[in-house]
């Protein structure tokens, strides 16, 4: 997998998810819009409704409002129209225009009644009532214009004839769209004076009805942008995988070929002195040449063998041959062994507590696990390896732990030392010899024992593996 092929996915991913998103913010909002509007319109409907009905039984709610104003104007008008001083008639028609509106504000009783038709026919009934004035003239001979707003002016002067006593159907719809719903247009008159308003209700709860309604929308649309995600995430997330095994396969390759390389030319240089004439008459250093050329092929052999091995342990489970073994002896001769063997002296201590448990084992398997373990604390130090072996039993388990005082494993690579073929700081090829193989070995054959491997490590302080093998 091409870098660019990666990011092309990687862009395509993306681009697409928040064109999907952008969608459904684009459905969710045009959703609410419709909600919102059918609340308003469902609402204006239910209380001119209740406006209608309430009219039709002779209380509209303004009867208290309309008698009071009318006692206030039979007692104030004469005087009224006697102030002659422009300002003094300005003031006086500012304090009546208050007085009517809170009059019309505390007296009326349109909604407690609205609130109560509301919540008969199911509706939420909470909200808060706005009046605004249009119109209101005082009259004996003559008309005195208190308050005209430009409104109430522009459809005087439009022609239309203003029957304030039903509501007027054409304001409705304009208002519909913001929060505020006309309930109806008000006109109240009575021997001296004559007021136009319109009375508006607003629901606070309308976001959250609304948001109830639309709660299965919105979870709806926010799983499916979540699936696609995952989904993203997941096809990503394999690309990614894909990539680092081919990577590792690349680097097992040049890994192999070095390491088949070194024995192979050895094998040919000792073929080459073999034909000279002056080693020929040489019997031993004959013997010495052959002998090179021995144990180099037996080191290709194995080298062979275990790839030979692993593509075999692919194709199937590979066969143990388990017998029942005291497992510290079996350890002890193993590190002995391991201690005369080739390579660098290294320090090891060995500590047991398995009071002689027995368990079953392959022996040539279990070899090659802490043969690889051991191997690996020699090799991944840097300077002189001092390693502690520890048997001991828990939880029915044999545990077995190799610690080194070595270069350790960084966060990253300990979540992956186990695979196949994977090394860690690949940059530094040649410097540590190997295949990425050994604790990859290590890992199955734990497992063919129904058992496990873990690490623990710091980088430059050192490792520590632990092997768990069940009791048997
Ligand atoms: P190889 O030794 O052939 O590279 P292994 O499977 O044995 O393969 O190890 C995988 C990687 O884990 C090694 O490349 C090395 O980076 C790291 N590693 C293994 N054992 C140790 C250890 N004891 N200390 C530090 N690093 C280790």
């Amino acid at each position: 997998m091409e870098m660019r092929k990666k990011n092309t996915v990687l862009i395509l991913g993306i681009s697409s998810i928040l064109i999907l998103i952008l969608v459904q913010v684009n459905i969710i909002t045009g959703v609410w819009k419709e909600k919102n509007e059918m609340f308003s319109l469902r609402y204006s409907q239910i209380s001119q409704e209740a406006a209608g009905y309430y009219r039709f039984q002779k209380d509209d709610g303004f009867n208290l409002v309309r008698e009071l104003l009318n006692d206030t104007t039979d007692k104030m008008v004469t005087q009224l129209f006697q102030i002659k001083g422009k300002d003094e008639l300005e003031k006086r028609k500012k304090g009546i225009l208050e007085y009517f509106n809170a009059v019309l504000q505390r007296e009326q009783v349109l909604s407690p009644m609205l609130s109560s038709y509301l919540e008969m026919k199911g509706f939420e009934k909470r909200f808060n009532h706005k009046i605004i004035i249009n119109d209101l003239e005082i009259i004996n001979d003559d008309t005195l214009v208190v308050y005209r707003n430009e409104r109430f002016q522009a459809r005087r002067q439009g022609g239309r004839k203003y029957d304030g006593m039903r509501s007027t159907p054409q304001l409705q719809l304009s208002s519909v769209s913001g929060s505020e719903i006309l309930v109806g247009w008000y006109g109240l008159g009575g021997n001296h004076y004559r007021l136009f308003f319109e009375y508006f209700i607003d629901f606070s709860e309308k976001k959250k009805i609304i948001l109830r309604e639309t709660s299965a929308t919105l979870g709806l649309s926010t799983l499916s942008i979540l699936l696609v995600g995952i989904m993203f995430m997941i096809t990503y997330r394999n690309l990614v995988e894909e990539r680092r095994l081919s990577n590792l396969k690349t680097d097992f390759i040049n890994n192999m070929t070095h390491e088949l390389k070194t024995p192979l030319s050895t094998i040919t240089v000792a073929g080459k002195t073999l034909e000279m004439p002056q080693i020929r008459t040489n019997e031993e250093k004959i013997l010495e040449t052959a002998k090179l050329i021995g144990k180099q092929s037996v080191h290709l052999n194995q080298l062979i063998n275990m790839i030979l091995e692993i593509s075999m342990w692919e194709r199937t489970q590979f066969q143990l041959e388990k017998r029942k073994v005291d497992v510290e002896e079996v350890m002890k001769d193993i590190v002995d062994s391991f201690k005369s063997g080739p390579g660098r002296v290294a320090m090891i201590n060995q500590k047991y507590n398995l009071e002689g448990t027995k368990t079953d084992l392959d022996v040539v398997y279990f070899t090659t696990l802490l043969n690889n373990l051991l191997s690996n604390a020699v090799k991944y130090s840097d300077k002189d390896p001092v390693i502690e072996i520890e048997g001991f039993r828990e939880d029915k388990n044999v545990c077995i732990r190799v610690s080194d005082n070595g270069i350790g494993i960084s966060k990253m690579d300990q979540k992956h030392i186990f695979d196949k073929f994977y090394r860690a700081s690949t940059g530094n090829i040649h410097k540590y010899k190997g295949l990425g193989l050994g604790l990859y070995y290590v890992k199955k054959i734990a497992e063919a024992h129904g058992g496990d491997v873990a690490v623990s490590s710091k980088p430059g302080k050192g490792s520590t593996f632990t092997v768990i093998i069940p009791e048997t």
